[in-house]
């Protein structure tokens, strides 16, 4: 209702919760309120932003009409809440300072691609900033990667070393400026300063920094097939041209990383769409202020090198976040390879001096500056899911925004799982996630980790009432837990996967959990990743899972797929097998005597299997391989047909299935018919499993669930029958969610819910 007429004076107060501090928000509301005549105030506080607002009713209306649309791209609002007051009289609209206590929770933002305003003024020949590589502005630039401490202030930054000079001093207090209160603010006469090195240890400082030279000398590195690795946001990036095999080959080589897809950077979409189908969802992520890599199906048209995806089915995808990658790439504007400055295992290296170290005998040219990285922070992977983003790799863009989940935790502290580890921490309702940290298999790495527990306790001031760890007793992340001194909660892997999915979607009991994955520490204490949960009443009960069979050797199947292969072939019982492996004798009689061969009941290791048989491939040369490449050889294949993957009293019996495979192979049959069946196979196994079960509500979770193919066929199917099916948005589906389904279970176990 809009009364023109009625000039009665109203006030409400507005409580906006969620990512609203640190991107604009107090210096937007105060023009709008400028511009409507609203008068009162607006503050930061520990319970979000908080604004009072006078007016009358139409223009009231206007305000929160305006609030809602035009606000700043990079605000998260998770919460409005808003309540009538009575007229306080306020003659104007005033930014009024926040209590120094109340920051803690909510200040710390993801840092952020570089907005529209700064990217003109880049190539703006009358703009001080011209081609300055560290233009940024309320709206946008460094935000978690150069906080050292809260509240979020240019002296608690990385950016404390460096003065501002009176006319960024000026725009900084400016309330009209957009770059107002911008705590990294700066420009070319006071700010950070990019020189090259050539890794034979020559620094050459350039002192004209409007030049664009560096990035001209560094375009011709990439040119004549050269490594550049450059000093970015989270830490140094490692880039080659992606159009010439042969630089890509020499990357792949000196950083030993084998086989493993490595994403690309274009100059723009419209070079993107020259390379990949790119629907509107996905370049709305493509240009979303986290700006992450998106995984994106390749048109067939424009050809990159064919080591830069290898066997995915998708190229990762992403545009230029920073103005040094808009200044490099309008150098050289085509794709470049674009992948973490490190060795394989190792973490991505921040600080010049690491970087020297690390990566000199891998580089043939630095892009170097001397604005401080305050922790490491990963390119960001999100894939679209049934038309959202799923976040795949959580980190620069995302990390560290909190999952709000509804009720009030204890502190715990989780700390994830081993593989793809990221730890989390309970604050009331907030669950911060850390970002990405990796695998913890190095002393490197495992020192990585140790630092990102630190790091987020002291960000945060948080101490731990409790810490939660998985139930393997060897993942680095659960030794640590162990000798922390600290009350500690074992949750098990699978619980945590689907958990982590029902906590982000806000999803209450009852539902169905599939809960499928590589490896996983059982209750019984075998190998599970291939479950089904009723979870009722905070209880998991496992309804069903896979039928077990033995990984010869342990750990080495991991890797091996045809030990799988083996295993499944051998207990299928068939006569006549359709492939032979070399070493299948020794594997034979490991598993006669039962010798170093644990149990499993892992759906990711049945890929292994089915992918050895069908002859797509042998050996995983990173995780996931097998899938993946059954999953790209699907894609050429639209069929209906599927094995028999029996449902007995909640065990999934793949013996007929693997039979069927192997009269397929001996018929000759394509391994995309055979793939497509597999597929096919699986989901029929879930809607058996889900009518016995008998709830609407289903997750779908763990590693096995990145599997595009697998995630629409199932979710189409169950939705068809009327079934509510949730996939991950927020965290990852695969170990890099775990460390919030970790929390949010001990939390309720120590509750005792
Ligand atoms: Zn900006
Ligand atoms: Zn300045
Ligand atoms: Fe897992």
């Amino acid at each position: 209702m809009i009364a023109t007429t009625d000039s009665k004076i109203d006030r409400v107060r507005i409580t906006l919760r969620g990512a609203v501090q640190g991107v604009g928000f107090r210096p937007f509301v105060y023009r709008l309120a400028g511009q409507l005549g609203i008068r009162g105030w607006v503050r930061n506080s520990s319970e979000g932003l908080v604004i009072e607002a006078e007016g009358d009713e139409a223009q009231l209306h206007r305000f929160l009409a305006r609030l809602e649309s035009d606000r700043p791209a990079a605000a998260v609002v998770i919460q409005t809440q808003t309540t009538r007051l009575n007229p306080a009289g306020d003659e104007r609209f005033e930014i009024i300072a926040s209590t120094a206590s109340a920051q803690k929770v909510t200040s710390i933002l993801p840092d952020l691609a570089t907005c529209k305003d700064c990217l003109a003024e880049l190539t703006d020949h009358s703009n001080p900033r011209i081609h300055y590589a560290f233009t940024n502005c309320t709206h946008c630039g460094p935000r978690f990667t150069i906080v050292e401490d809260i509240p979020y202030d240019r002296t608690r930054t990385t950016m404390r070393g460096f003065t501002m000079c009176a006319e960024c001093e000026r725009e900084y207090n400016d309330p009209e400026d957009r770059r107002f209160h911008a705590q990294p603010n700066a420009c070319p006469r006071c700010g950070p300063r990019l020189w090259l090195e050539h890794s034979k240890g020559s620094a050459e400082a350039r002192s004209g920094m409007l030049s664009r030279e560096p990035f001209s000398e560094a375009a011709q590195v990439l040119r004549q097939g050269g490594i550049v690795a450059l000093k970015g946001i989270g830490g140094f990036q490692l880039l080659v041209d992606a159009r010439e095999p042969r630089a890509v080959e020499r990357l792949r080589k000196r950083k030993r990383r084998e086989a493993k897809p490595l994403a690309v950077m274009m100059p723009s979409l419209e070079m993107v769409r020259r390379y990949c189908e790119v629907s509107p969802d996905e370049q709305r992520l493509l240009e979303s202020p986290a700006a992450p890599i998106v995984l994106l199906k390749p048109n067939g048209a424009g050809k990159l090198a064919d080591n830069v995806a290898g066997v995915s089915p998708y190229l990762g995808v992403m545009l230029p976040y920073s103005p040094l990658h808009y200044l490099l790439l309008s150098e050289f504007p085509f794709p470049v390879v674009a992948t973490s400055g490190n060795s394989t295992e190792e973490p991505i290296a921040i600080s010049n001096d690491e970087a020297r170290a690390r990566l000199g005998e891998i580089a043939d040219l630095f892009v170097m500056h001397d604005r401080p990285i305050a922790r490491p922070c990963d390119d960001s992977v999100v894939r679209l899911v049934r038309g959202r983003g799923s976040v795949i790799r959580r980190a620069r863009g995302y990390a560290p925004l909190p999952v709000f989940v509804g009720k009030s935790l204890p502190p715990v502290l989780a700390v994830g799982g081993h593989l793809k580890n990221t730890i989390a921490i309970a604050i009331g309702q907030q669950v911060f996630l850390s970002q990405h940290v990796g695998d913890l298999d190095t002393l490197e790495a495992r020192a990585a980790f140790e630092r990102a527990i630190e790091d987020m306790c002291r960000l945060y001031d948080f101490e731990p009432r409790l810490v939660a760890c998985d139930l393997h007793p060897d993942y680095a992340s659960t030794l640590w837990a162990q000798a922390c001194g600290l009350p500690v909660v074992g949750v098990q892997h699978h619980h945590a996967h689907v958990a982590a999915c029902a906590a982000e979607q806000g999803i209450k009991d009852a539902y169905l959990g599939v809960s499928w994955d590589g490896t996983g520490y059982g209750l019984d204490g075998t190998i599970w990743g291939g479950e089904f949960f009723l979870v009722q009443g905070g209880r998991f009960e496992r309804v069903a899972h896979l039928r077990p069979f033995r990984l010869p050797g342990g750990e080495a199947a991991v890797r091996e797929c045809w030990r799988s292969a083996v295993s499944l072939l051998r207990e299928a019982g068939g006569s006549a097998w359709p492939v032979q492996f070399p070493g299948e004798g020794i594997l034979q009689r490991m598993l006669e005597r039962g010798v170093n061969s644990p149990w499993t009941t892992s759906v990711g290791r049945l890929f292994d299997g089915i992918a050895a048989i069908a002859g797509v491939v042998r050996t995983n040369l990173f995780e996931g391989q097998a899938a993946m490449q059954l999953e790209q050889t699907t894609n050429s294949f639209v069929t209906n047909r599927s094995y028999t993957l029996t449902s007995n009293s909640g065990v999934g019996d793949w013996g007929s299935l693997i039979e069927e495979v192997c009269r397929d192979m001996k018929r000759r049959e394509s391994p995309g018919l055979i793939s497509a069946k597999f597929h096919n196979a699986l989901v029929d196994w879930i809607l058996a499993v889900a009518e016995q079960v008998g709830v609407h509500q289903v997750i779908l979770s763990g590693g096995v669930f990145q599997n595009g193919y697998l995630v629409g066929r199932s979710a189409a199917r169950l939705e068809e029958r009327g079934y509510r099916v949730y996939t991950h948005r927020q965290v990852p589906p695969n170990d890099g969610g775990i460390a919030l389904g970790q929390a949010i279970l001990a939390a309720s176990r120590e509750q005792g819910a």
